[in-house]
């Protein structure tokens, strides 16, 4: 056997699976098609928002605590890859973005006040709040460094003696009863379990599973606000802001370079990971400044870049973790559906704990795989 385990896929996930699998012992193989924190995949662009009072479901609040744990341990080791500014969750009372977060909130007892928009102007002079607005402000969100969170589980991964294999497409893999083979651009390798963190090239890798999963491309934006002081870090929190027709906007205080990071959080277009159009039109610039000169006007200076990523969203928006259902050696860690990023260290524990024990203790029973009912047959 090459490894004990074969981590297929070295971005955001597939980097912490790493990271906890050598440190806890395991002999770890990781492959990736790409160099480290690249930026080709789903896990770039310098920052993502962390919030513990999940208004996408109440089950995700004890993982998020663990993350938090885990990403203020990273955070100790390289000060600023965890910054909590605050976060604001926006819109009218009964939108998911705010019962749902004060639902969490309220049933974890987390830290939360409900601020109206008279208070919102107020404390917040950057946002333009309409009268029916309200805002669950949450102490303890704020941003993690993404590209900075991908190398610090990398070397963690390495320093442990991971064997870390860079420009080394996978392009398939088999596993039985005596284990797992995994082919590659340049060779073969065995190992007792795999472990595919593939992102959004996942569907290709998993498509024995027929797992519902659909590709998006969806673009960051960086503006150069009017009034810089208005969105310091140590005054403007991050936010997401729902409106009447349920799209949300959200963004980020400037991380110390003039600019505001913002975007629209689901809202992409379906695509494939190899053709990615990765230029950025004005026709959706205008989109986006349009949105902030509604609610974030003087964020709305000169356009200064873009980035595109790719979203791999589920039907039912929560991830797809678990054992592969007819391949007990392999690990699926999939379908982030683009808000994945503030549970990798987590993830990667979650990982560690299906591959070298029977089950983990954290609860991941949202995410199992066959809950789609569509897996085909062993492949
Ligand atoms: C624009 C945008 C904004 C986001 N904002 C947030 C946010 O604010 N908060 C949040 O929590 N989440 C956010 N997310 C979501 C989060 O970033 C993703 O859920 C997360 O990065 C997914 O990680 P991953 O490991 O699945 O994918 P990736 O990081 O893309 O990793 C997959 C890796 O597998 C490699 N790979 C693929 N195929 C092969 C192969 N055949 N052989 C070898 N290697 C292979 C790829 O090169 C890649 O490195 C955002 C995502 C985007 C795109």
């Amino acid at each position: 056997m090459d490894a004990d385990v074969i981590v297929l896929g070295l971005g955001g996930m597939g980097s912490a699976a790493a990271a906890h699998l050598a440190t806890r012992g395991a002999r770890v193989l990781g492959l990736e098609r790409f160099t480290p924190a690249h930026a080709f995949g789903s896990s770039h662009g310098e920052s993502r928002i962390i919030r513990m009072a999940y208004f996408e479901h109440a089950a995700y609040v004890p993982l998020l605590r663990r993350a938090y744990q885990l990403y203020d341990d990273l955070n100790r080791e390289d000060p600023g890859l965890f910054v909590r500014t605050g976060g604001l969750m926006l819109g009218q009372p009964d939108s998911v973005t705010v019962a749902g977060s004060l639902g969490s909130a309220r049933q974890w007892g987390l830290a939360h006040e409900l601020l109206d928009a008279e208070q919102l102007r107020r404390r917040f002079p950057a946002l333009r709040p309409e009268h029916d607005t309200v805002g669950l402000y949450e102490p303890t969100a704020g941003f993690v460094r993404p590209e900075r969170t991908v190398l610090a589980h990398l070397a963690r991964a390495k320093a442990a003696g991971a064997q870390l294999r860079y420009g080394e497409p996978a392009l398939r893999w088999h596993a039985d009863s005596a284990g797992v083979t995994v082919r590659t651009a340049h060779q073969e390798y065995r190992s007792e379990h795999l472990v595919v963190t593939a992102g959004a090239w996942s569907p290709r890798l998993l498509a024995d599973l027929n797992l519902p999963l659909v590709v998006e491309r969806q673009v960051l934006y960086w503006f150069r606000p009017s009034r810089a002081e208005l969105f310091d870090a140590k005054v403007f929190p991050v936010f997401i802001w729902q409106d009447a027709a349920g799209l949300q906007l959200y963004g980020f205080p400037d991380l110390g370079d003039g600019t505001v990071k913002v975007s629209f959080f689901r809202h992409g277009t379906p695509t494939d990971p190899d053709t990615l159009d990765r230029d950025i039109h004005p026709e959706e610039i205008d989109v986006v400044r349009a949105a902030l000169n509604q609610h974030v006007p003087a964020a709305a200076g000169d356009f200064v870049r873009g980035a595109a990523c790719m979203y791999t969203t589920t039907p039912d928006q929560h991830f797809v973790i678990g054992r592969h259902p007819q391949q007990q050696r392999v690990i699926v860690a999939a379908g982030f559906s683009g808000h994945g990023f503030k549970f990798t260290p987590v993830v990667g524990e979650i990982i560690a704990d299906l591959a070298l024990q029977a089950s983990t203790n954290h609860p991941i029973e949202l995410f199992s795989p066959p809950r789609f009912g569509s897996a085909g047959p062993p492949p």
